[in-house]
């Protein structure tokens, strides 16, 4: 069967640690879609890992880690990424990546940088990795496939025909250093040397696993509202963020993905600019970012501070029916207990009309939060293992959320290890 783990927000809901608890029953991990510009923060036996192209499960040797063709691959990043990990004891994890996958290239993440230069003020908050740039060119079927390493004639007039084009942008748009075709062809050739023992047909092999009856598990990366067709266009990442992309970012048929886990957040956090209507402000954002995930809330990979804000049913709800969820991980609830109310935005006030329908960007930018508080319950409930342990106020909050987002709430996370959760 194949399980798929995505976010109803906007990332950084705690993906990584559900992924990582739900892999001890899977035998396969699949990284679907996105790139090396979003981390997954995992703490288990080995330690405090941040990771950003391996899929989570990489700390169990009963697991293979796979790289599906939906990914942006960045191989310098991955390999350095394997041997970060092994440097720290974790055994040699078994690695498989699509011979589908395209490469980002040195290229895609200078564009990105000089992209963000450019607009200036109106940048979109890129992490500079050359995500979009690399999107880009998949879709205008200029990037480069794993699989095109192996025709070295092919790649000889490739780098030609791709530096010719770049360099008229570097050139007249961006004032920038030129990129010569044998540079490219150095880049590549490089790549093929760290990449080759790990290439593999990676829809077919999962396809065997499938017939074998061997579990699967899709780790998505950031959340329903960065979807580029879903999300808060244009304020989005390049690839799909939905559960739905993973048959695709992955190579198996859709309906092999029978259970959706949407991991959802007790509170809101966002990274990058764009409309964010329970945001919070000042020495209240503060607090929260301080307290939040496991020692604040700043991006695994920037390090830059998230925007802050209260949980936002309107958002979740929609987050979660576009994912398809069948099961709904609450997590970091642990960080509200020091609240004497939660704030919770229930609606948005769009002039005047009150709706609980998340809408497309131009009506979100004017939508106001309707807020409602309900009590906390003012204790750490870390290490509680049982829902009827639970303070009285915290159960509620988790059945108020549950009933205005209409899907199940199964898992409860109340902390950041692999074992703080509660099944319900
Ligand atoms: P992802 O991108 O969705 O995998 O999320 P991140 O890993 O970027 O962010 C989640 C952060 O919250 C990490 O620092 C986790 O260790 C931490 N975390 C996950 N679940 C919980 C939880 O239930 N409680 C607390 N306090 N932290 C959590």
């Amino acid at each position: 069967m194949v399980k798929a783990v995505v976010g109803a927000n906007w990332g950084d809901e705690g993906k990584g640690k559900i992924t990582d608890m739900l892999a001890k029953q899977a035998d396969i991990i699949v990284r679907f879609q996105g790139g090396a510009n979003a981390g997954h923060t995992i703490i288990n036996d080995y330690g405090k890992f941040a990771l950003h192209t391996l899929p989570s499960g990489v700390f169990y040797d009963h697991t293979t880690s796979v790289i599906g063709n939906g990914v942006a691959l960045d191989i310098p990043v991955l390999i350095s990424e394997i041997q970060s990990i092994v440097d720290r004891d974790v055994p040699m994890p078994k690695i498989k990546v699509s011979n589908r996958a395209q490469m980002v290239m040195s290229y895609h993440k200078l564009f990105d940088q000089y992209e963000e230069e450019r607009l200036g003020k109106n940048s979109f908050g890129s992490t500079k990795s050359g995500i979009a740039p690399f999107y880009s060119d998949k879709y205008a079927k200029i990037g480069f496939q794993v699989s095109e390493l192996f025709d070295e004639e092919l790649l000889r007039e490739k780098v030609v025909r791709i530096a010719e084009q770049k360099n008229v942008l570097l050139e007249h748009l961006y004032h920038k250093p030129l990129i010569q075709p044998e540079d490219l062809y150095e880049e590549l050739m490089g790549y093929k040397k760290m990449i080759e023992p790990y290439v593999c047909d990676v829809s077919l092999f999962l396809h065997e696993a499938l017939k074998e009856g061997k579990e699967i598990l899709l780790e998505g990366q950031l959340g329903t509202l960065k979807d580029p067709d879903h999300g808060i266009y244009p304020m989005v990442t390049s690839s799909s963020t939905l559960a739905a992309y993973g048959a695709i970012g992955a190579g198996i048929p859709p309906y092999e993905i029978s259970k959706i886990v949407t991991v959802c957040k007790a509170y809101s956090s966002a990274v990058g600019a764009g409309a964010f209507v329970s945001e919070i402000f000042g020495e209240e954002a503060d607090e929260l970012r301080r307290r939040g995930g496991d020692g604040g809330e700043f991006g695994a990979t920037t390090g830059r501070p998230r925007r802050m804000g209260w949980f936002d049913v309107v958002a979740s709800k929609y987050g979660c029916r576009m994912q398809g969820t069948t099961d709904v991980a609450f997590t970091v609830l642990d960080v509200l207990g020091y609240l004497d109310e939660i704030p919770v935005c229930v609606a948005y006030d769009i002039d005047g009309e009150i709706t609980t329908e998340f809408p497309p960007t131009y009506l979100l930018e004017k939508a106001k939060p309707v807020i409602e508080k309900l009590p906390g319950w003012k204790c750490d409930i870390r290490g509680i293992k049982n829902y009827e342990e639970l303070p009285e106020n915290c159960r509620k909050y988790i059945e108020f959320v549950e009933e205005k987002i209409g899907y199940p709430i199964t898992l409860v996370s109340n902390g950041p290890g692999r074992d703080d959760i509660i099944y319900r």
